[in-house]
C-alpha cells in the first residue's frame, strides 16, 4: 500500500489555473461557480444554486439537473460509473422534490477502449435506469484520441416534474428543523479509495450508489412542511451542510453520537486520515423537517429500505448563522468547515 496523494505541498495558483480541487464541490467548487459560471449565467434559478433547477413551463414546473461521471476506477463493488451517471442525476432530481422522468447521456471516449467495456457499462445504466423508474431518451458520443481522455467519461443530464404547490430548496431551512440522515456516512469515497490503494479492508465495504427517489418521495408525503433535501455527494455531509447554513443564513449544529458510520469505513478514514463527515456518498441523503413533522418523516425514511438507518443527526439554529457545528463524542463542539481542497480527486 503506497500513501495516497491527498494534499498538495506547494502553493497552487488556484485563482489562475485550474486544480483538481476545482472539482471538489468544496470552497473552490463554490468559488468558480461564484467568479466564472454564476456572472456569465446568472438568472433566478441557476441563482439558487440547489442541486437541481426548477423552472416554470406551462402547466406546472420541471427540474433540471446535469452531472459529469470521472470516476477512476470505472468499476469498483457496490457499482460503475454508468450506474453512477443514472443515480447521481436521478438523485439531484429527486432531493428538489420531483419525480425524475427523462435522462440524456454523453459518452467522451478514449481511442482504444474495448466495446466490451463499454457495453458492460450501458447494461448497467440500462438496469439502473430501470430501477429508478426513468427511460434514458437521448445522447451523445464523442472519442478523444488515445492520451487525450480516461477511457470513458460520462456527463447525463435528466427531467424531472415537481408536484404542484411543493417547494423545496436550500433557502427554505429555518431555525428549528430537525436535519435527518438516511444512512450510514462514507461507503462510496472509502470503497474507491481504496480500490485504488489496493488496500484490503475488513468488512463488505461496497458503494452505497443507489437511486434516492423513492425515498425521497416518501418523506415528500410524510411531512408536508419539508424544506429541503440534499444528496451527499462530493464533499460529503460537511459540505452539504455548510453549503445550506450559507444559502439559508442559519447555523447548523449536528451530533457526531447521532452519525453512523460503520466500523469498516471508521477503520480506514483512520488509516487514510479521512473523516468520514467529508468523504462522499452516492445514496445518502439529508432533509430539513419543521420539529413537530420530524417523527413523521423519520418513520417513512426508516419504511424504505434505503432509509432502514435514518436517524436525527441535528438542528438548524438563529445562533451562529453560515455556521456549522459538530458535538463530538466527547461533548466538545467544534466547528465543521467547507472542504477547501480535493480530499479525493474523481470520486465520481
Ligand atoms: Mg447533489
Amino acid at each position: 500500500m503506497t500513501t495516497p496523494a491527498l494534499a498538495c505541498p506547494l502553493p497552487i495558483p488556484a485563482d489562475q489555473l485550474i486544480v483538481l480541487g476545482h472539482g471538489s464541490g468544496g470552497r473552490l467548487s463554490a468559488r468558480l461557480t461564484e467568479q466564472v459560471f454564476l456572472p456569465a449565467f446568472r438568472n433566478a434559478a441557476l441563482e439558487q444554486l440547489d442541486d437541481q433547477a426548477i423552472v416554470p413551463v406551462p402547466g406546472g414546473r420541471i427540474a433540471l439537473s446535469t452531472d459529469s461521471y470521472v470516476v477512476k476506477p470505472l468499476f469498483f463493488p457496490g457499482g460503475d460509473i454508468g450506474e453512477l451517471a443514472v443515480y447521481g442525476t436521478v438523485n439531484d432530481l429527486a432531493v428538489g422534490g420531483a419525480i425524475p422522468k427523462y435522462l440524456t447521456v454523453g459518452f467522451i471516449l478514449e481511442e482504444g477502449l474495448p466495446i466490451a467495456t463499454l457495453q458492460r457499462i450501458v447494461e448497467s445504466m440500462a438496469q439502473a435506469a430501470q430501477r429508478a423508474g426513468v427511460l434514458i431518451v437521448t445522447g451523445d458520443t464523442k472519442v478523444v484520441e488515445k492520451g487525450c481522455g480516461d477511457q470513458v467519461f460520462i456527463n447525463s443530464a435528466g427531467v424531472g416534474f415537481v408536484p404542484n404547490g411543493l417547494t423545496l430548496g436550500a433557502r427554505q431551512v429555518r431555525p428549528g428543523d430537525r436535519i435527518l440522515l438516511n444512512g450510514s456516512l462514507g461507503e462510496h469515497g472509502i470503497t474507491i479509495l481504496s480500490q485504488r490503494e489496493g488496500l484490503e479492508l475488513a468488512g463488505d465495504l461496497r458503494s452505497d450508489a443507489a437511486p434516492l427517489n423513492e425515498l425521497c418521495a416518501a418523506i415528500v408525503a410524510a411531512a408536508p412542511g419539508l424544506h429541503a433535501m440534499r444528496d451527499l455527494t462530493r464533499g460529503g455531509l460537511s459540505s452539504a451542510l455548510n453549503e445550506i447554513a450559507t444559502s439559508a443564513q442559519v447555523g447548523i449544529e449536528i451530533d457526531d453520537r447521532a452519525i453512523p458510520v460503520t466500523d469498516a469505513v471508521r477503520g480506514a478514514c483512520e488509516i487514510f486520515g479521512l473523516d468520514p463527515l467529508y468523504v462522499a456518498n452516492e445514496g445518502k441523503m439529508i432533509a430539513f423537517v419543521p420539529e413537530e413533522q420530524a417523527a413523521a418523516a423519520l418513520a417513512a425514511m426508516r419504511a424504505n429500505p434505503l432509509g432502514a438507518d435514518a436517524r436525527i443527526i441535528g438542528t438548524v439554529t438563529e445562533k451562529h448563522p453560515r455556521m456549522v457545528t459538530l458535538r463530538t463524542r466527547l461533548g466538545t463542539e467544534r466547528i465543521v468547515d467547507m472542504l477547501a481542497q480535493d480530499q479525493l480527486p474523481r470520486i465520481c
